[in-house]
């Protein structure tokens, strides 16, 4: 036995532990009774911190140095050199992390999370400002903990999306919603088109019928993985040969299973195609976030779940193509729309309050407020009690929307009662991302891009299993784009795509 396989071994636990973790988070958001959250929360905290306990012994420094020395002769680029590196990183980061630290943050999720829901059932931003202003008080002290140079949001934003800085984000959104706004407020000037089936009433099991069809068409592997139901849907694995999807459904809106289907098939697809040699190994952990997951980065992973929500699924191609297997699936529902008007149905504008509800474009622009908001309030230029107000202005110049009240604006989102501060850029960088690789797939694969259209997934599959799935944590998000690509993260593509789909004549 090497040094390398002993420290594979050893990280080979973490991994367990951690997808250990990902069942009792699966169960609890899909099966458990409610009043098991207290202890299921416990069950959570103790494995999570026995992972983080494994990374940081003495035995796990040891063989990690060992390996390092073992495998300093392979490129740079070798598995094993990216595995010990990213192991060393991970015991630095976990050793300068207090972990009293870690479990006040923790502490103060459940804390804050129960004031959110306080504040939303009485609708009042007040109710929830002392909690989330002691969120940012240990947040901000998480992130001196980690370390930053120009602002306290690189440590934070750097957990979920490694490179992204407050100041790179500065010049990517700028440059983002100087294009984007001509796009959208064309689009939103045309008149809209009919949209009136998509709220026919549609029993769930038929909407599932057609939604898991499309799944699998899209290759996703039902013997490597389950669709379940959640409140909101997700993505979870517990290593590349247990993949969980979860949808939600509405009764009067069957776009909502179908698309959230979609977009979590992507993830799945990203799961299930991580090279097996990397199963159970430290390129298919973050060991940093402490969490079992195959996939590069979160906006890597945005990016093929949008892939295949918005670029495939929401194609003209896809509804000439399966506008016959919806009928069949939802019989009676739909004689009487073409698959034309299908397209032009799940492809409307409509400027909305709420995110989880947007259009692809005005999606972008609800990201963007909330990166702004929350650098704002970590670097003190934007004070708590004045959340709501900044926020009603931003919707107002972004979106020319009024905001009624806190539950439509500022206390919609889950994200800053349990600490997730700084996720929300990599939604936006998985639109980006995503338009980038189709259209290198455009140019340098077309016979891949005209299977696509005509209904054929596998060819797209394997294009996306050969130049970003099977790398698993391999490579940076950066790393994958130059390779595939031949530049880092951009946005002209992405901008071409929307004016190609909202703004053309016959479209
Ligand atoms: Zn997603």
């Amino acid at each position: 036995m090497t040094h390398y396989d002993r420290f594979n071994a050893r990280f080979g636990a973490v991994n367990d532990v951690l997808n250990a973790v990902n069942v009792l988070n699966w169960d609890a958001r899909t099966m458990m009774p409610a009043q098991a959250s207290a202890t299921r929360s416990e069950q959570v905290g103790t494995l999570t911190e026995l992972a983080r306990d494994i990374i940081v012994s003495t035995q796990s420094r040891e063989l990690t140095a060992a390996a390092a020395e073992e495998t300093a002769h392979l490129p740079e680029t070798a598995a094993e050199r990216r595995a010990v590196l990213q192991a060393q990183q991970a015991i630095d980061f976990h050793t300068r992390v207090p972990g009293e630290l870690v479990k006040a943050r923790a502490a103060q999720h459940s804390v804050a999370n129960d004031a959110w829901i306080a504040a939303r059932k009485a609708n009042d931003f007040a109710v929830f400002a002392p909690h989330l202003a002691e969120m940012l008080r240990l947040s901000k002290l998480y992130a001196d903990a980690i370390g930053w140079e120009e602002h306290p949001y690189d440590a934070l934003v750097g957990l979920y999306e490694p490179g992204e800085t407050a100041a790179s984000l500065s010049t990517l959104f700028g440059a983002l919603r100087a294009g984007l706004k001509p796009i959208y407020d064309a689009a939103i000037a045309r008149p809209a088109p009919r949209s009136d089936f998509l709220f026919r009433a549609v029993p769930p099991e038929l909407q599932r019928k057609f939604a898991a069809r499309m799944s699998e068409a899209f290759t996703f592997d039902n013997q490597r993985g389950r669709l379940d139901i959640s409140v909101h849907p997700f993505e979870v694995s517990f290593t590349r040969n247990d993949v969980r999807l979860t949808t939600r459904y509405r009764e009067t809106y069957m776009p909502m299973a179908l698309f959230g289907t979609l977009h979590e098939t992507g993830h799945g697809l990203y799961e299930q195609n991580i090279d097996p040699r990397y199963t159970r190994s430290v390129l298919a952990t973050d060991l940093i976030g402490l969490y079992a997951v195959g996939g590069t980065s979160f906006g890597a992973h945005e990016s093929q779940s949008r892939l295949w929500e918005n670029h495939v699924g929401r194609s003209r191609g896809f509804w000439q193509r399966h506008m016959a297997d919806l009928q069949a699936d939802i019989p009676e529902h739909y004689d009487d729309v073409t698959a034309e008007e299908f397209y032009r149905g799940v492809t409307r504008v409509s400027a909305g309050l709420t995110r989880v509800e947007s259009d692809e474009m005005s999606y972008d622009f609800h990201i963007m407020l909330r990166v702004e908001l929350e650098q704002a309030m970590l670097d003190g230029s934007l004070a708590v009690a004045d959340v709501p107000g900044a926020w009603n202005a931003a919707i107002k110049r972004d979106l020319g929307l009024d905001v009624p009240d806190d539950l439509q604006g500022c206390l919609q989102d889950i994200h800053w009662s349990v600490g997730y501060l700084g996720s929300f850029p990599t939604y936006t960088i998985g639109n980006i991302t995503a338009a980038q690789l189709m259209d290198t797939a455009r140019t340098t694969a077309p016979e891949v891009i005209g299977a696509t259209e005509a209904g054929n997934y596998a060819p797209l599959a394997g294009w996306l299993r050969d130049n970003i799935w099977r790398h698993g944590r391999c490579f940076s998000r950066d790393e994958l784009l130059t390779q595939v690509t031949g530049r880092p993260l951009e946005i002209a593509p992405y901008l071409a795509y929307l004016t190609a789909r909202y703004n053309q004549e016959e479209n």
